[in-house]
């Protein structure tokens, strides 16, 4: 595109004309301290069933102070890379327990779950070499091989099938990759399947499990404890501190060597600056409650029960998920969003999932539930779904 004002103007329209025009809403305040299941928006209180804050620590006052006296002590910013001068103890010790959480010798902390990505892919697939991917992994996973100059081929979503059936007519596969549990879909990986698939192949097996650490498995291990794999099977981990730890940031775990190259060549490591200390400390206090408090894990299981039947009984198209990820599948994107506006109305919200986040006619509405949450939110958002969804296909 050239430096035309009137391209991006057409570029612009285009994507309203679509409804594909996406819009922030502003947070003006949280009404409940200490609670981040509610939030003022254009002054009136709306239900949060958007968030990724599955185990409801985003507000737990043990973060904040943990954040507070952390940059008291080592400042607000890390003021430098890892490998120059922002490696603080906060981020030494959450890296090893990160690394006991996850059962693996070694974790290596990002700024985020997109650089970790990219990092790990960068790092690990050169030019040219094949990378394998689930069709519905998060764009990070897709940039990562794109940036990494590898030969990018997928496979049909969740099918260990057609990954193994790729990975022997392309032979020479270096990294297999996918989400842990599907973000848009609220799905779990075939994993043990891939990992078997990749071992065969001396593939890498790279899990991208923000969503799934910390709610999936008795102990909050995620997909990978579901699946009962360790770092043999699969040996690259990715895991996020911004969704159930509900802090900020990424890291990935595996074996001594394999976390030491991306230390030593993982480019979005090495040409970064670190997370403030304050988000090490505070991710270390959500770490150590994550493990503690076992009855969030248990009460989301109870949530994500009431949700289901209640829905089911409304006959609601829900999907398999028995993850917080409740996907709602509207199909136009259209129809999506004037459902999501009309129970933003109502005080409730929800992610309206359009392309090209989702493919074109499988808009959905996108249903996240959160330790935070009461049984009373959930039965309060079925009854505005019930209404809402009646009023839509009325004619
Ligand atoms: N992977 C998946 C599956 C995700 O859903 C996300 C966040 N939406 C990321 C990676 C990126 O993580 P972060 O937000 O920390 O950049």
């Amino acid at each position: 595109m050239h430096r035309d004002p009137q391209a991006v103007a057409a570029r612009l329209a285009d994507s309203a004309a679509r409804n594909q025009r996406r819009q922030r809403r502003v947070i003006e305040a949280y009404p409940r301290s200490g609670d981040g299941s509610q939030a003022i928006v254009a002054g009136k209180p709306r239900r949060i069933f958007c968030s990724n804050d599955y185990l409801g620590l985003a507000h737990h006052p043990a973060l904040a102070s943990a954040q507070a006296l952390a940059s008291a002590a080592f400042g607000s910013g890390s003021s430098a890379a890892h490998l120059i001068s922002g490696h603080s103890s906060e981020h030494h010790a959450l890296e090893e327990e990160l690394a006991a959480y996850t059962g693996r010798e070694r974790a290596l902390l990002f700024s985020t779950g997109y650089m970790a990505n990219l990092g790990v892919l960068g790092a690990y697939a050169a030019r040219g070499e094949v990378v394998l991917e689930d069709r519905l992994n998060h764009a990070s996973l897709i940039d990562g091989a794109r940036l990494a100059g590898a030969r990018l081929l997928r496979y049909a979503h969740a099918d260990a099938g057609d990954a193994a059936a790729r990975l022997a007519e392309h032979g020479n596969c270096t990294l297999l990759a996918t989400d842990g549990l599907f973000s848009m879909d609220g799905d779990v990986a075939p994993l043990r399947d891939l990992a078997a698939a990749a071992v065969a192949q001396r593939a890498w097996l790279l899990v991208d499990d923000a969503h799934g650490l910390g709610v999936l498995g008795a102990g909050g291990g995620g997909a990978l404890e579901l699946a009962g794999l360790d770092a043999t099977a699969a040996p690259l981990l990715m895991g996020t501190l911004g969704k159930a730890f509900g802090c900020f940031g990424a890291f990935v775990a595996g074996d001594q060597d394999v976390i030491e190259l991306l230390l030593q060549q993982a480019r979005t490591y090495i040409y970064t600056t670190a997370l403030p200390p304050g988000v090490a400390a505070a991710a270390r206090a959500a770490l150590a409650l994550a493990q503690r408090e076992s009855w969030r894990r248990e009460h989301l299981r109870q949530l994500i029960g009431r949700f289901r039947r209640g829905a089911a009984a409304l006959q609601l198209p829900i999907t398999a998920s028995t993850s917080p990820i409740q996907p709602l599948l509207v199909g136009a994107d259209a129809r999506a969003a004037r459902l999501g506006e009309a129970l933003f109305e109502r005080g409730f919200w929800v992610g309206a999932i359009r392309a090209p986040t989702v493919p074109a006619g499988a808009a959905r509405l996108r249903i996240t539930l959160s330790a935070a949450h009461s049984q009373a939110d959930v039965e309060a958002l079925l009854e505005a779904l019930d209404r809402e969804w009646r009023r839509e296909a009325a004619p």
